[in-house]
């Protein structure tokens, strides 16, 4: 079973119930965690794992011998991203918008372009209290983080229960985190901008053909406008969990969730059982 925590807008408390969630199902199931938040990974800040291994993570860039191009302008005509501009006697690459679809090089009537290695991030895993931990990170300067996500999804282990932390929004990011998962948890608040983010999110989901639900994190008991829309759209509301000004201050040292509300373990189980039996498996 895998299962993306999302939520449509930043601040929301996700990376909470996601950790939460891990260290509650661990007691009953082989848990994996994998943060595909790859820009500003910080599960590990909550889980604290014990990194035994580091890969690096490429894509194919072009390279261009301009000894064999004769400066047609061919490649950077098909390039859709504008990575490439070529010039009277030179042709410019931009790597940080290049997307690696190869176009250019399958092209090119010269034959005068090759792919070359660039190195776009890190996977890092580790054990984390019996959790399988895994989690990218995006090199700085790198701004196309989709294929380091898939090769963090790649280390999904079958069999166990697998939760994702995504990025917050709905970009490309986020998009290429929630494909293919069988449940999303979609986390919100109870202000205006959380629910109109919210609806980005369920439009998101829709779209993927991912089955979700909603939770409502810290609540302050007004949640009306959330609940109206989540009737409306027949989206269940899985669980709220109330405002306290402990776990915010302990949020902010470090600490997860349950260790600060042990009592929350059963709820957070039963918030699993019931996206497994809502998902798509
Ligand atoms: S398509 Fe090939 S030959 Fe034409 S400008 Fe680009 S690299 Fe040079
Ligand atoms: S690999 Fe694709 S995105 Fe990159 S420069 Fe070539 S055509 Fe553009």
């Amino acid at each position: 079973m895998f299962i993306a925590v999302a939520s449509g807008k930043g601040g929301t408390g996700k990376t909470t119930i996601a950790t939460s969630l891990a260290l509650a199902v661990k007691e009953k199931y082989e848990v994996q965690y994998i943060d595909c938040d790859v820009e500003e990974p910080n599960g590990h800040i909550f889980l604290k794992p014990e990194f035994t291994y580091k890969e690096s993570v490429t894509v194919q860039i072009p390279w261009i011998n301009l000894s064999m191009c004769d400066f047609c302008g061919r490649c950077a005509e098909i390039c859709a991203f504008h990575a490439l501009v070529a010039l009277p006697g030179n042709v410019l690459f931009f790597t940080e918008l290049c997307h690696s679809c190869g176009g250019c090089m399958y092209f090119c009537p010269k034959k005068a372009i090759s792919p070359a290695e660039q190195e776009i991030g890190w996977i890092e895993g580790g054990l984390a209290d019996g959790i399988d931990f895994i989690q990218g990170r995006l090199k700085i300067g790198v701004a196309v983080s989709p294929p380091l996500i898939q090769a963090v999804k790649n280390k999904r282990l079958s069999g166990a229960a697998v939760i994702a932390d995504v990025s917050p929004g709905t970009s490309c990011p986020v998009i290429k985190a929630v494909e293919g998962a069988d449940f999303c948890i979609l986390v919100t608040e109870s202000t205006p901008f959380g629910l109109h983010d919210l609806e980005l999110a369920f439009g998101m989901i829709q779209k993927l053909k991912v089955p979700g639900g909603v939770v409502i994190n810290r609540s302050d008991g007004k949640d009306e406008d959330v609940e109206r829309f989540c009737k409306e759209k027949g989206i269940p509301l899985l669980m709220k969990f109330p405002f306290s000004r402990d776990i915010a201050v302990n949020y902010a040292k470090g600490l997860p969730l349950l260790a600060i509300k042990p009592q929350w373990k059963e709820k957070l189980i039963a918030l699993w059982e019931k996206c497994e039996r809502m998902g798509r498996n």
